[in-house]
């Protein structure tokens, strides 16, 4: 490769982030290259052994370094409820409200025809795999509270309408609009105690 297009490769490629244009990739590309070519080092290794070493856990589609991750194999989780939320990071938060302690399914993304993101794009499969084979008696609801936060979490229900399980959609302590990720923790932890069957 020609100077050049190395350099321009390197623009295309942190193109893909998200909220990433064109002159911000070709501003962190001089940054990597000429203030922190140590920094620039670590995130490209880090980089390949995240892709290398991190997988889907089997139960919970959260990722994780093994087939199954702690929270699906800790016997201190209560494995009669299981709490579905879109991203990694709707988990975390409300780990740290310590107000639930039961399971979990991360979906990885919400229903948005629009963007072509369907049900196999949402791991529904799995999370009815998952949900077969357990003593699970209660669905949480747990997306965000955004128009296509609330169609997913419509849809889920309806696709567990005919089996004996309880369905609940946290609190609206929340924002409509709501993004789990920016809630505080006091507020998540309301609206997860004072969820509601639907
Ligand atoms: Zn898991």
């Amino acid at each position: 490769m020609k100077k050049i297009e190395v350099l321009e490769s390197l623009v295309d490629a942190l193109k893909i982030l998200p909220g990433v244009g064109p002159k911000s990739a070709l501003r962190m590309a001089y940054f990597l290259l000429q203030r922190n070519r140590n920094g620039a080092q670590n995130i490209s290794k880090s980089i390949s052994n995240a892709l290398e070493q991190l997988m889907h856990c089997d139960l919970c589609n959260n990722f994780s370094e093994e087939p199954q991750c702690s929270i699906c194999l800790s016997s201190k989780r209560d494995t009669n409820s299981i709490c579905i939320v879109e991203m990694p990071t709707d988990l975390l938060m409300l780990e740290e409200t310590h107000s639930y302690n039961g399971l979990y399914f991360i979906l990885m993304g919400r229903l948005s025809p629009l963007d072509g993101v369907g049900p196999n794009e949402i791991h529904l499969s799995k999370l009815i795999k998952r949900i077969k084979n357990s003593n699970i008696k209660e669905i949480i609801l747990a997306t965000n509270f955004t128009v296509e936060g609330n169609a997913t979490a419509q849809y889920i229900k309806e696709l567990f309408k005919d089996i004996d399980i309880k369905t609940t959609r946290i609190a609206r302590g929340l924002p409509m609009g709501g993004e789990i990720e920016y809630v505080d923790s006091g507020t998540l932890a309301q609206a997860i105690v004072e969820r509601k069957a639907i």
